[in-house]
């Protein structure tokens, strides 16, 4: 999609710092990380948000939430734990409409979701 960063950074418009890509995901660090591991993980084909990805045939939601499963450990996140996010449309506070999966660890967290 054409005015879509997350669509920039998978085509290499936009340059980021790669940490795993296959041929239908993209993983990479936030520019604006929220914790000293902030990785985002998003499909190379475009949607908009969570509800269109599991409205899909296929299994990509399933795929993407593995995914994230497997750069937590890859990570080292899984002995002390970790947090996974998505927001979806403006009460959700998404910013960015092409779906991605948030992964949040490497630190004690805040308590409040919201
Ligand atoms: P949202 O608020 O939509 O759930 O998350 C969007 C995320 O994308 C934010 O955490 C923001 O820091 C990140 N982000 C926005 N633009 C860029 C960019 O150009 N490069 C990278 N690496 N992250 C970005
Ligand atoms: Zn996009």
């Amino acid at each position: 999609m054409d005015d879509c960063i997350f669509c920039k950074i998978i085509d290499g418009q936009i340059p980021s710092t790669k940490v795993y890509e296959d041929d239908r995901a993209l993983a990479f660090l936030d520019i604006n990380p929220q914790a000293p591991t902030h990785i985002v993980v998003i499909p190379k084909a475009h949607m908009r948000n969570i509800l269109e990805c599991a409205a899909r045939e296929d299994d990509l939601l399933g795929y993407l939430m593995g995914l994230v499963a497997q750069l937590a450990k890859d990570q080292g996140l899984a002995d002390k734990g970790f947090r996974v996010i998505t927001n979806c449309g403006e009460h959700g506070a998404q910013s960015v409409e092409h779906f991605h999966i948030h992964l949040l660890g490497g630190a004690q967290l805040n308590g409040k979701m919201g």
